[in-house]
């Protein structure tokens, strides 16, 4: 599934989010927070959402993590 990386202002964090989403008076990121479009910016700034990261990078490119 292919993800953009959007700029929250709730959190000042980026996260991913799908782009094949039809919802449109709320955003879903990858790490299930929930974002209103007006405090979404259609950019990719400001530092990485790390739950985002790992599951999007985990859904790229099927990286299986081992549990210690
Ligand atoms: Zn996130």
């Amino acid at each position: 599934m292919p993800y953009v990386w959007w700029h929250s202002e709730c959190d000042s964090l980026c996260h991913a989010f799908s782009t094949q989403q039809v919802v449109v008076d709320r955003y879903e990121a990858a790490c299930m927070r929930y974002v209103p479009p007006d405090l979404l910016l259609r950019e990719a700034t400001g530092p990485l959402c790390v739950p985002c990261l790992l599951r999007v990078g985990q859904l790229n490119r099927s990286i299986t993590i081992a549990m210690p």
